[in-house]
C-alpha cells in the first residue's frame, strides 16, 4: 500500500466513521490499542470504537469500501494470539463499549452484548441462583473464550462452555447483521463455534446458565518443597475423581511485590483449586486425600458461584504475559516427574499449571459445532511474565520448554483458548479443520476478518 493509498484510506474511514474511528496521530490512539495482555504491542491500521450493532455494520462496510481487514477484540486476553496477523491493514473493532447482559431466569440463559466480560454475566445471574461457564479469570469476554472452547471449572460435569451457545447475532463480511442458531444460518452457526472471530463480529451473543447459587470449591497452597509429594498424589487421585470435581495444580513463582500477600509475595508455592460439584459432605470426603498432605493454606467451603473467579488468583489488572499450553493423554509418574522438573527450574516460567480435564469436556454432545469436546485427560498451561519487554524472548521460550518438556505424554488436541500465536493450530480445530476452510471461503471469501485462531 502507498502513502497515499494510506492516507486515502484513513481519510476514506474519518469521513465515514467520525469519532467512531482512533487513527495513529489521535490522542486516543496509544490507549485505544493496547490489548489486556499488555506484552503484545499490536498496531492496527486503526482502532473503531463501536457502542451499537449498527456501528459495527457501518465498520465493517467501511473497511470493504477502503480494502482493509477487520479484527475482532473484546478484551484482549487473546491478544497474544492475534500477534502473528500483521495489522498494518487491519481495523482492530474493540468492542470494549459493547457490553451488557440480559438474564432469562425461565429459560435459565443470558443474552450478551459482543463485549462484555465474564463478571458482567455473573452481576445479573447471581440474583437468580444461576452462574455460567466462565473460566478462571472474572475479566475475560465472553465471546472470544466461549466460541474458541471455553475451558471452566465446570468442565468435567458439564462439558466446554462453547456447548452452551444458543444463538449469536453476527455481522458477516457482507456487512449484514444476521441471528445464527440451531433453526437460522445453521452453517455459520456451526463455524462460529469454533471458528469464532473468523467468520465475523458478533455483537450479542446467548449462552446457557447453570443453576447453582453456592458451590463447594476452593484451593490448597503448599511450600514449593512440596511439590513430589503433592503432584504425585493430586495425579494419583485425579484417576479415580469423580466427574464432579475440576481441578487444576501449578507450581506457581512469585517475585517480592508489595501489592501480593505475605503467603505469595517472593515465594514459590504449589497449589491445588478447583470446585467439586456436590454437598459438603460428600465434597469434603472427595478432597480428603489432598487434604492429609496438610496444606498451609486450606480455602475449601461452599462459597457464593459468582465467588468462584477469585479462586484461581488471576491478575485483576492487564498483565504483559507469554503462555501456550497443550493436551496431555496421561499424567502417570514419570510425567509427574517431567513436569516438575520443568515446572521448578525453567528460566523464566511463573507458572506452570496441570488441569483434570476429561469427563464431559471429552465428550461431543449432539448438535455440537466445529469445536465441541476435547480429547487428553489434562491440559498443560506454562505462563512466563514479561515485566520488561527485554523478558519476552525468556518468558517464551520457557513456556515452549514446559510444553516440550511433555512431549512424551502430548495428546493430538489443543484448547484453543490456551494457545498464542506461533502453533500449529490444526490441532485445535480436529476433524473440524478442512470443513471450517471450506466455510471461510464461503462466508469470509476475501479474508477480510483477521482472527486470534485463523482458518486458512
Ligand atoms: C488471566 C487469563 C485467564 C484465562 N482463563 C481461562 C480459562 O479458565 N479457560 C479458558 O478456556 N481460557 C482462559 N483464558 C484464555 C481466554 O479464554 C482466551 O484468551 C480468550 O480468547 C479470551 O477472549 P477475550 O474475548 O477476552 O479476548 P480477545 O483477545 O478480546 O479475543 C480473542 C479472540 O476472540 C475473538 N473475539 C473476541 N470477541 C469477539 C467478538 N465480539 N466477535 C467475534 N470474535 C471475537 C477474536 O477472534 C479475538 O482474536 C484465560 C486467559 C487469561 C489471560
Amino acid at each position: 500500500m502507498t502513502v497515499q493509498h494510506t492516507l486515502g484510506a484513513a481519510a476514506e474511514l474519518r469521513h465515514l466513521l467520525g469519532d467512531r474511528i482512533v487513527l495513529p496521530g489521535d490522542a486516543a490512539y496509544e490507549d485505544a490499542r493496547l490489548p489486556w495482555n499488555r506484552a503484545i504491542d499490536q498496531r492496527p491500521f486503526a482502532v473503531a470504537r463501536p457502542e451499537s450493532a449498527e456501528d459495527v455494520v457501518a465498520i465493517v462496510r467501511a473497511a470493504a469500501a477502503t480494502g482493509l481487514r477487520v479484527a475482532p477484540q473484546s478484551t484482549g486476553h487473546g491478544a497474544g494470539a492475534l500477534a502473528d496477523s500483521d495489522l498494518s491493514r487491519t481495523i482492530l473493532v474493540s468492542l470494549a463499549g459493547l457490553r451488557g447482559v440480559t438474564v432469562d431466569p425461565a429459560t435459565r440463559t443470558a443474552r450478551v452484548l459482543g463485549g462484555s466480560q465474564w463478571n458482567d454475566v455473573l452481576a445479573q445471574a447471581a440474583p437468580h441462583g444461576l452462574t455460567a461457564m466462565h473460566g478462571s479469570a472474572g475479566d475475560v469476554g465472553v465471546v472470544g473464550y466461549s466460541l474458541s472452547g471455553g475451558l471452566s471449572f465446570f468442565a468435567r460435569a458439564h462439558g466446554l462452555a462453547v456447548n452452551a451457545v444458543r444463538a449469536v447475532q453476527i455481522v458477516t463480511a457482507e456487512g449484514r447483521l444476521v441471528r445464527a442458531s440451531a433453526e437460522e444460518n445453521t452453517e455459520l452457526f456451526w463455524a462460529v463455534r469454533g471458528g469464532s472471530g473468523a467468520f465475523g463480529i458478533v455483537v450479542s451473543i446467548e449462552v446457557d446458565l447453570l443453576p447453582y447459587a453456592d458451590l463447594f470449591a476452593g484451593m490448597l497452597l503448599w511450600d514449593v518443597s512440596r511439590a513430589p509429594a503433592v503432584a504425585h498424589a493430586w495425579a494419583a487421585w485425579t484417576r479415580t475423581a469423580p466427574e464432579s470435581v475440576s481441578t487444576s495444580l501449578r507450581i506457581m513463582h512469585f517475585p517480592p511485590l508489595p501489592e501480593l500477600p505475605p503467603f505469595l509475595s517472593g515465594r514459590s508455592v504449589v497449589v491445588i483449586d478447583g470446585v467439586v460439584l456436590a454437598p459438603d459432605d460428600a465434597a469434603a470426603e472427595i478432597i480428603e486425600p489432598l487434604r492429609v498432605l496438610a496444606p498451609g493454606l486450606d480455602t475449601f467451603a461452599r462459597i457464593p458461584s459468582a465467588g468462584l473467579v477469585h479462586m484461581h488468583m488471576d491478575p485483576p489488572e492487564p498483565t504483559p504475559a507469554a503462555s501456550t499450553g497443550a493436551m496431555l493423554a496421561s499424567f502417570d509418574g514419570e510425567a509427574v516427574d517431567a513436569w516438575l522438573a520443568a515446572a521448578t527450574s525453567t528460566p523464566g516460567l511463573s507458572f506452570a499449571e496441570v488441569r483434570h480435564v476429561g469427563g464431559a469436556a471429552a465428550r461431543r454432545p449432539d448438535g455440537a459445532g466445529a469445536v465441541g469436546s476435547l480429547a487428553g485427560d489434562y491440559l498443560l498451561a506454562g505462563i512466563g511474565m514479561v515485566p520488561v519487554p527485554d523478558l519476552a524472548p525468556i518468558a517464551q521460550a520457557a513456556v515452549h520448554a514446559l510444553v516440550h518438556s511433555m512431549d512424551a505424554w502430548r495428546a493430538p488436541a489443543l484448547a484453543l483458548t490456551f494457545i498464542d500465536g506461533d502453533v500449529d493450530r490444526e490441532l485445535g480445530f480436529g476433524g473440524a479443520a478442512a470443513r471450517l476452510r471450506e466455510l471461510k471461503a464461503v462466508y469470509d471469501p476475501a479474508g477480510m476478518f483477521a482472527a486470534g485462531h485463523p482458518v486458512d
